[in-house]
């Protein structure tokens, strides 16, 4: 099927453990903004581009759903493939989400969904 989604919302604080456990920091969409998405989007690591405060368009990956947490309510965690000067919780961030890298899978260590990450990003 079709992989074209766009979201658009405030980024709010996630779980924080994007940057802190695994040096890549993720922005978090509220709850609102999810369900904008098709309820049935599958688990996995999409790729696409990225805007914040309507800014430069970056590359991002992003991990629907979070698996390997055993995450119970949705989430999206982007990871934009640029270094930002400052963090940016509270701006609007544009993503539109074209590609799926990633097929769900609940990975058996953090080591070995850090280095699948780190391959999509590459
Ligand atoms: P939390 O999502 O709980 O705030 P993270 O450790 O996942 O904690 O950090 C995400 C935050 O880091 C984003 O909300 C954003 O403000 C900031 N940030 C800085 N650089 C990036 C980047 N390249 N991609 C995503 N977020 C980034
Ligand atoms: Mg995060």
């Amino acid at each position: 099927r079709s992989l074209l989604f766009f979201c658009l919302g405030q980024v709010v604080h996630g779980f924080g453990r994007g940057s802190k456990q695994l040096d890549i920091p993720t922005a978090n969409f509220p709850e609102q903004v999810l369900d904008s998405l098709p309820a049935d989007i599958s688990t996995g690591i999409y790729s696409g581009w990225a805007s914040v405060r309507s800014g430069a368009i970056h590359k991002m990956v992003s991990i629907g759903w979070n698996p390997y947490y055993k995450n119970v309510t949705k989430s999206m965690e982007i990871h934009i493939i640029h270094t930002f000067k400052e963090d940016f919780h509270g701006e609007i961030l544009n993503v539109a989400i074209v590609g799926y890298l990633i097929s769900e899978k609940n990975f058996d260590s953090l080591e070995s969904l850090i280095s699948a990450i780190q391959e999509a990003v590459i």
